[in-house]
């Protein structure tokens, strides 16, 4: 499925047209192309599963511009290593493999060197700068791709921990959170969903507060072992020592720094917050919202390290997301659905 104009993707009753930006129901078109060849260090992946990201709503709408288009979209792939390069040494033909968002950074720079090359000029994002996942092959450097634990068979349940879990688990690790300090999570889409079940695990003496404004996420945070579960504009019944914001908008990021605790930290884990509440940053208010050593942070990308901690934490935890599964042929419904926030769970393609 490629992508070959920046347009807005039509959901019913919540779209206004701007200038100059054509609303579509259908941005991605199906087209056949060869199957890409290997460079000396490149595997070529078949694809068998391809989570779907609200990153890929920025990239088709022009928050995040593609740096080429046509250009097929995509940053959760998951499959079988089908072909090698020939100076190819970590992988062999078969071998269970996957991506992230991170495709190539230049692995000189001091940021690359410090193992932070989430932070590299150079950065390149797979299914940005590189064609991506919604396509049944892809190619990779070796030194980008991630060995698929064995225990996890079922690639269905994979795919979208390969985004959503991997920044889940880098946002979780920048709060700073020490086992019995609180969290709360803004927002329960797929990444905190997952953040959720890690925090279970590795700080199980730290309370969880989750808010949505959705009620079916809500009910899914109380199965999953949040302590409380509010709206956006509520007080959390604590305060929070560190917090998690997922949302696309500014209202709850204003109201997550009104529930912080003196010397909390929120981390906001989101390429680009929306435009639409933009004057909700008004009611910033100094004394409430930031005094006090808060601390507000972004996490920016993924490390090759963090997928690689995050992989084998996920094979000790066997975490299950909720999926809703598409073919790759409706890759426009899952996206229209996910910008709908229709329902709960991560959306997947089966190729
Ligand atoms: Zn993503
Ligand atoms: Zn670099």
């Amino acid at each position: 499925m490629v992508l070959k104009e920046i347009c807005e993707i039509k959901v019913e009753g919540r779209n206004q047209q701007r200038e100059g930006v054509p609303i579509k129901t259908e941005p991605l078109e199906l087209v056949d192309l060869p199957v890409p060849k290997p460079g000396p260090k490149d595997i070529v992946i078949k694809i068998s599963v391809c989570g779907v990201c609200r990153t890929e709503l920025d990239q088709i709408e022009g928050r995040i511009l593609p740096p080429r288009l046509p250009i097929i979209l995509g940053h959760q792939p998951v499959g079988i290593v089908a072909n090698l390069g020939t100076k190819v040494t970590r992988f062999k033909i078969g071998d269970k493999v996957g991506a992230t968002w991170i495709y190539s950074s230049c692995g000189q720079c001091r940021f690359c060197q410090k193992q932070e090359e989430n932070l590299c000029e150079q950065f390149q994002g797979t299914g940005c700068h590189a064609n991506g996942g919604y396509a049944e092959y892809m190619v990779i450097s070796e030194d980008y791709a991630h060995r698929i634990p064995d225990i996890l068979t079922d690639f269905n349940y994979v795919a979208p921990l390969m985004c959503s879990g991997v920044i889940g688990y880098r946002s979780l690790k920048l709060t700073g959170l020490e086992d019995g300090k609180t969290l709360g999570l803004y927002g329960f889409g797929s990444a905190n969903q997952l953040v959720i079940q890690m925090a279970n695990f590795m700080f199980p003496n730290s309370k969880k507060f989750v808010i949505s404004r959705n009620p079916a996420e809500r009910q899914l945070a109380k199965n999953l072992g949040a302590e409380w579960v509010g709206d956006i504009d509520e007080k959390t019944p604590e305060k929070l020592d560190c917090a998690i914001d997922t949302t696309p908008a500014w209202k709850p990021t204003i109201f997550a720094l009104e529930n912080l605790e003196k010397g909390g930290r929120l981390v906001i884990n989101l390429i680009r917050k929306e435009e639409t509440d933009k004057e909700f940053l008004l009611k910033l208010d100094y004394p409430k919202h930031l005094w006090l050593e808060k601390e507000v942070k972004t996490v920016a990308n993924v490390t090759r390290r963090d997928a690689e901690e995050f992989l084998t934490l996920a094979a000790q935890l066997q975490i299950r997301p909720q999926i809703q599964v598409f073919e790759l042929e409706e890759s426009n419904q899952a996206l229209i659905e996910l910008k709908g926030s229709k329902s709960p769970g991560s959306k997947i393609l089966k190729i």
